[in-house]
């Protein structure tokens, strides 16, 4: 790795409107840096704003991508001149069938598929990258279950930047090659994803010029979750949602959607209407949905067994404050079984022609059985948030579909298989 200046806490940044870190436990504040942990109690930082004056008109004349939300954002204003991958401005579809099939009123699916490298990941990489570049690294870096992997080795190789990714060795193939392929430094790991991110904080405290996406700079990384609710609330026509399915991994994306909910309000950029935020995760790795149903508010970690392993992390880093948010906005936490996960994508799949990953399946699957357990309100508008590409997991499926049949080549053999 080629030797660059450690980054000094001292150092002014220009990072948009971003002001301080602040800690989530005690609410001290440090200045911006590429600091995780506070001093005072070690708590978790978060980004801390001063937010000027911010238009509607001003975001809809922005970028096609997640930089329109720049001024909401810890990264330079002049974001979008560095080559990158452009992540956001994905689709929210009007998904009739599928309300119809899981008997609500209106569903939204925000199909995080579209993103560069497949799915949500781009978004969060993408404000990682930014604002590292700002705090003065040139090495990015991550311990991932996946989708992270992907998007970490393209975006380093868009920005002409080295890349180590770490990965367990259990991944899907899919996700190993689409790593591999934008040759940054990919190493598979015998253990599993925690055992991954335990080795990613350990080479993160002795390389300080290596941005780990998710560890020294997570404060940031976490940030470019919110652009899933900017884009929802400008997308359904500047207005918030009444329910919204989020699938829980480390819990991040989760409590973001809900920052990004409150800012919009908070800035008049929408009306401040109520909103509930559900968690969705897989039984065989939910120690999320398990705090929240059992009232605690510290959660149990896990060993992960299921198929859905972009969600499988057993020691979720932000699970306290996904439940804060579930909890203060009205929502719940569900979890569903690997073959409803299954069931979940192909439901998606042959209502709304989007064919998700398996945690696309999760959140899917849950809608459904928060439906059917009387959780979700049907006449409430809900979105879902379908974060990652069924092209990544077809392992899931491919013992569930294939051909009708395999013919002879005469239109007479095809006629007859399609009337058996
Ligand atoms: C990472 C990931 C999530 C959720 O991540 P959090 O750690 O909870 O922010 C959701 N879906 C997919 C496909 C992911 O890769
Ligand atoms: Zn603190």
């Amino acid at each position: 790795m080629t030797a660059v200046s450690v980054p000094s806490a001292t150092t002014s940044f220009d990072l948009g409107p971003a002001r301080a870190l602040s800690c989530r436990e005690c609410g001290n504040e440090t200045p911006l840096a590429p600091e995780y942990a506070c001093y005072e109690c070690f708590g978790p930082l978060e980004v801390a704003y001063d937010f000027g004056r911010v238009r509607r008109e001003d975001i809809e004349s922005g970028p096609q991508s997640i930089w329109r939300y720049r001024s909401l954002l810890p990264v330079p204003t002049n974001v979008a001149s560095h080559p990158n991958l452009e992540p956001g401005n994905t689709r929210l579809i009007e998904a009739d069938r599928l309300a119809k099939a899981l008997g609500l009123r209106k569903v939204w699916v925000k199909d995080d598929t579209g993103n560069p490298t497949h799915s949500f990941k781009d978004r969060v990489v993408g404000v990682a990258l930014a604002a590292a570049r700002e705090l003065g690294f040139k090495v990015l870096a991550c311990p991932s279950t996946g989708n992270l992997a992907n998007a970490v080795a393209a975006a380093a190789t868009r920005a002409g930047w080295q890349s180590v990714v770490l990965v367990p060795s259990s991944l899907e193939q899919a996700k190993i090659l689409m790593t591999a392929v934008y040759d940054g430094a990919l190493i598979t790991i015998d253990g599993n994803y925690d055992d991954v991110n335990r080795v990613a904080q350990e080479l993160a405290a002795e390389n300080e010029d290596w941005a780990f996406v998710n560890v020294n700079v997570r404060p940031y990384y976490a940030e470019g979750s919110k652009t899933l609710g900017f884009e929802v609330a400008e997308q359904l026509g500047w207005r918030l949602p009444e329910q919204i399915v989020v699938p829980i991994a480390s819990g991040s994306q989760l409590t973001k959607v809900d920052k990004a909910f409150r800012e919009l309000g908070s800035l008049d950029l929408v009306e401040a209407t109520p909103y509930k935020v559900f968690g969705a995760q897989a039984t065989g790795c939910a120690p999320v949905a398990t705090a929240f149903k059992a009232g605690h508010d510290v959660i149990t970690p896990v060993r992960p067994d299921t198929i859905a392993r972009s969600l499988a992390i057993g020691v979720p880093a932000d699970g306290p404050y996904a439940l804060d948010s579930v909890r203060r906005t009205g929502g719940t936490i569900e979890d569903v079984s690997d073959e409803e996960v299954v069931e979940g994508i192909r439901l998606l799949a042959r209502t709304e022609g989007i064919f998700a990953e398996t945690a696309g399946g999760v959140t899917v699957a849950t809608a459904k059985k928060l439906v059917e357990t009387g959780q979700l309100d049907p006449d409430a508008e809900t979105v879902l948030l379908i974060t990652g590409d069924g092209l990544k997991t077809l392992d899931a499926v491919s013992h569930k579909v294939g051909p009708k049949a395999n013919v002879p080549p005469s239109a007479e053999a095809v006629i007859n298989a399609l009337k058996g």
